[in-house]
Order: C-alpha cells, then sequence, then structure tokens
C-alpha cells in the first residue's frame, strides 16, 4: 500500500484499511487546517488506486471498513467512485462500511441520481465537518467554497443551510452521517454565538454521528498569523468547555451517537443526544468545578 503525506482519518476508522484515492483537499483554504497544506490536490491514477485494492485484499481479506482519503474524497467524480467500489465489494467480501470525509458542495454539486448509485455500489458514511454553526465563524474560517466563487450564484448562499441540505441530500440517498463540529472556532469574541450556532446545526443536520474536537492553532497557518496580528484568541480550557456544555445542553438531532473521543479534546465523552444531554453536561459541570481529570497538555494531539 502506498501513501504520499501524513494521512488523516476520523477516530472511529482507527481499524479501518486507508485507501488514498486523492491526493490532499480541493479546498484546502479553511484558515485554521494544516492537514494538506504541502499537498496540490489531485486525484490518484485509478489503475494506482485499483492495484492498491488489490495488494491490501491480498494482505487483510477479512477487512470490513475502509475509509477513503484524503480530506474530500467526495470530489470524485463517478468515473472514479464507481470502479473503486466495485473493486472494493469484489476483493473484500466481508465488507460492511465504506465510508469519506466530504464538504457540503461535494455532496451538492452530485445529482441525487449520483449520490444514489454511490450508495448502491457501498459508499455507506460521509464525515461533514462544518465546524461550526454561527454563519460569521463560518464565513471568517472560510469553511466553504460557498463563500468564494463570485459569479456562480452561490458566493452569498448562508453556509449553514448548505450543510442542512447535504446531510439531507446524504440522508435521502441512503447514506448515514457524521457531523464534526470545532470548539473554539469562533475565538473568544464568537465563542457562545459559535456554540449555540453549532448546537443549532447539529439539530437540522440530524446526522447519525456527532463529534466535537478542540481547535489547536497550528504555526504556518492563516489562524496562526491572526493570533499572532490579536485578531483572534482561543477560548481558554474553560470557555472551551462553556462551549461544550452549550453543545450537549442544546442540540436536538433525532438520535445520535456523540463523542469527544478526538486527541485534541481535554474531557472525553460519550452518549447518545438528545437522550444523554443532561448527563453529559453534569460531567461538565463537575469538571469545570475541577472534580474530573482533564486530558493533560502534553497528550493532546491534532
Ligand atoms: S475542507 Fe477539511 S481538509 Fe480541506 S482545508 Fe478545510 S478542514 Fe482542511
Amino acid at each position: 500500500m502506498r501513501y504520499e503525506g501524513a494521512i488523516y482519518r476520523p477516530p472511529s476508522e482507527a481499524r479501518s484499511y486507508i485507501l488514498q484515492a486523492t491526493i490532499g483537499c480541493s479546498w484546502n483554504q479553511c484558515v485554521y487546517c494544516a492537514m494538506y497544506r504541502e499537498k496540490t490536490f489531485r486525484l490518484r491514477a485509478l489503475e494506482e488506486v485499483l492495484a492498491d485494492i488489490d495488494a491490501a485484499a491480498l494482505a487483510t481479506p477479512a477487512m470490513e471498513k475502509v475509509f477513503v482519503a484524503d480530506g474530500d474524497a467526495l470530489v470524485m467524480p463517478l468515473a472514479h467512485w464507481e470502479p473503486i467500489l466495485e473493486r472494493l465489494a469484489r476483493r473484500f467480501p466481508r465488507l460492511r462500511q465504506v465510508s469519506s470525509y466530504a464538504m457540503a458542495w461535494n455532496v451538492l454539486d452530485k445529482t441525487d441520481e449520483e449520490l444514489r448509485r454511490l450508495r448502491e455500489l457501498g459508499l455507506s458514511l460521509i464525515y461533514l465537518g462544518p465546524e461550526s454553526g454561527d454563519e460569521p465563524t463560518l464565513r471568517r474560517i472560510a469553511k466553504s467554497p460557498l463563500t468564494a466563487l463570485p459569479g456562480d450564484g452561490r458566493e452569498g448562499a448562508p453556509i449553514f443551510d448548505a450543510h442542512v441540505q447535504a446531510a439531507q441530500r446524504a440522508r435521502e440517498a441512503g447514506m448515514k452521517t457524521s457531523a464534526i463540529f470545532l470548539l473554539g472556532a469562533g475565538g473568544v469574541e464568537r465563542s457562545g454565538a459559535h456554540a449555540a450556532g453549532s448546537a443549532a446545526l447539529a439539530t437540522a443536520m440530524n446526522p447519525d454521528y456527532l463529534a466535537a474536537l478542540t481547535l489547536t492553532v497550528v504555526p504556518g497557518t492563516p489562524l496562526a498569523d491572526r493570533v499572532d496580528e490579536g485578531r483572534f484568541a482561543l477560548p481558554d480550557q474553560a470557555g472551551l468547555l462553556g462551549e461544550l456544555r452549550t453543545f450537549v445542553a442544546e442540540a436536538r438531532p433525532k438520535d445520535a451517537l456523540f463523542r469527544t473521543n478526538h486527541a485534541s479534546n481535554y474531557l472525553p465523552l460519550a452518549g447518545r443526544l438528545p437522550q444523554d444531554g443532561a448527563r453529559m453536561a453534569e460531567i461538565i459541570d463537575a469538571a469545570l468545578a475541577g472534580g474530573v481529570r482533564l486530558r493533560p497538555e502534553w497528550a493532546r494531539g491534532l
């Protein structure tokens, strides 16, 4: 199996075969993100990807889950997705899940028929990362090309709505969805609005899975420049826990599995939302009062 550059995947894909079908992220502009800055986005040659699948199947024929990388692999056209999904199904007889990261516009740029076709062929879960539901925060972190394509009719479209539509269209095609939010993305200035807006977007997206990560300011990113210039300040630990508390107390999806098990978080939580929201809020209150051990800084990761 050949990989180019660093590979990222959600924590829940730790036991999956990671298939690198694209290199980098087709957007690559989110101001906090350093994951693919050294990569120029491209589709990997199809024959290379299919050869990787064949090699992986020889090594791990009983694999049940595949995560298709890199940053927004759903952007691939059907001409790539179809042979990849067909080959995965043929080579891994026990396959039960294929997933990828997706930006909202990757979903919106596909027709309902294309989304249904992807689901039929095995793409069963997409990870959408709106990071925030607060529109000013979404625009400040440059979360979407919807803000940056003047003249295509979408430049003023609310990014909040785009994520709701993307989640709805993926669900209607039969896919499961996971939505990821980023504590601290609004900075100190929009902390409260970011937390409340994120809970509102989690409710409106109504995903099957929800996750919260904690923002880390990475040197070399535009966000780090803003910090240096005094234009952005990350909330302190109590502020970040306060955002998490607002989120678990206010998010009302129908029934979503919620986790904060990512290494960036101070407080690992797991439960279902909305059912376990009050219980998780109590744990956060105990942590804010000093009664729960938090992950130390040295143990946190991106
Ligand atoms: S869409 Fe994801 S991978 Fe791409 S720049 Fe934004 S955070 Fe990074």
